[in-house]
């Protein structure tokens, strides 16, 4: 159930409705930008009509989705997220990419200045890197995101990067303009309740293990924690196939497309884990009806510290989003390489 409230309510009122909500022991975040409230479907019918006898309550809807905030039942037009004048979910194809983790400033600069003469308006890379071996490199952390910002000061792009951990939240966006939970974390509620609450966008990545109704749940803890600005991404899931790192399920994107507005992008690189196929997934990403494509690079892919297999060069990718112009311009779409 979605409570909808009066533009003009007090504060005052919606302690009064939280207080009403709390005598029936209901479950509910008050997701103040938008004065709604969000409580579960099982609703007793004495406090709906005290609700609705209650002046500052304008109607009480009922999403039949299990994610309230997220579904196009609640919203049904596309969400656009505005970072800093870059969106992201309108016409525009959003191009990310940069390298797996961030080594060093130098690095930061020479792909960042790169790739901003491909369309790139978003630099991403890892200081906290999830990683399967403890023995290898697991990210410069604090002082990688500190490089990070500094190196944004001679590129000029937005930047991301990911956090692993509820107390990464914080340091993370103090620097970053765009956090990310990778696959592995999409269901660490923890974290994506800290999220919530961090003032970002966050760009969340699909488990690889996870259903489209469950990435739409976690969704739904972002947005419900107060924060409305989440951005999808599909990154291939586990199958028997072993000729890919992952299957990447484009399917999800159509899919999701018809159940939620938010804005939805798509990782090839993390799908393939190879690069000689990051074209095609790419090309086949934007037919499907991305908004947008994060994609590893780094400038000198032969010595990336992480994901080197799939690391294009910056020439690489510049070929790709030449082609990525000419299928987004089919669907009506643009892609902004100036
Ligand atoms: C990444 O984008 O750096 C990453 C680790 O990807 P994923 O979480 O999709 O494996
Ligand atoms: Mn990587």
């Amino acid at each position: 159930m979605l409570i909808k409230l009066h533009k003009s309510s007090s504060e005052g009122e919606i302690n009064h409705i939280s207080h009403l909500i709390n005598e029936h022991s209901l479950r509910h975040l008050p997701c103040l930008q938008n004065k709604h409230i969000a409580v579960g479907d099982q609703m007793p019918d004495a406090l709906l009509k005290e609700l609705m006898e209650t002046e500052a309550v304008e109607k009480i809807e009922k999403i039949e989705k299990p994610y309230k905030l997220a579904s196009r039942e609640f919203k049904p037009q596309n969400t656009v997220i505005n970072i800093c004048g870059v969106k992201i979910g309108g016409k525009e194809i959003a191009l990310m990419a940069g390298p797996c983790a961030i080594e060093s400033i130098e690095q930061l600069i020479e792909t960042g200045l790169l790739l901003k003469k491909s369309g790139v308006k978003i630099l991403r890379a890892s200081a906290y890197k999830p990683r399967t071996s403890p023995y290898s490199f697991q990210g410069h952390g604090e002082e990688g995101l500190k490089m990070h910002k500094e190196a944004k000061k001679h590129h000029g792009l937005l930047i991301e990067t990911e956090v692993m951990d509820v107390r990464d939240v914080h340091i993370a966006a103090k620097y970053a303009d765009i956090l990310r939970v990778g696959a592995r974390n999409m269901q660490n509620f923890d974290l994506l309740k800290e999220l919530g609450r961090c003032g970002k966008p966050v760009i969340l990545k699909r488990g690889m293990s996870s259903t489209v109704e469950e990435w739409l749940m976690s969704a739904e803890y972002i947005m419900a924690h107060g924060n409305p600005d989440v951005i999808l991404c599909e990154r291939g899931i586990r199958t028997f196939e072993n000729s890919t790192r992952n299957t990447l399920d484009l399917s999800s994107v159509a899919v999701a497309k018809t159940l939620t507005h938010l804005p939805i992008i798509v990782d090839p690189s993390h799908a393939a884990g190879r690069k000689d196929i990051l074209e095609p997934l790419s090309l086949a990403s934007i037919a499907v009806g991305a908004d947008g494509l994060l994609i590893e690079v780094h400038h000198r892919p032969e010595v990336s510290m992480c994901d080197r297999d799939q690391a294009l060069s910056p020439e690489e990718f510049h070929k790709i989003a030449l082609r990525v112009q000419l299928i987004a311009e089919a669907e009506g779409r643009v892609v902004d390489l100036s």
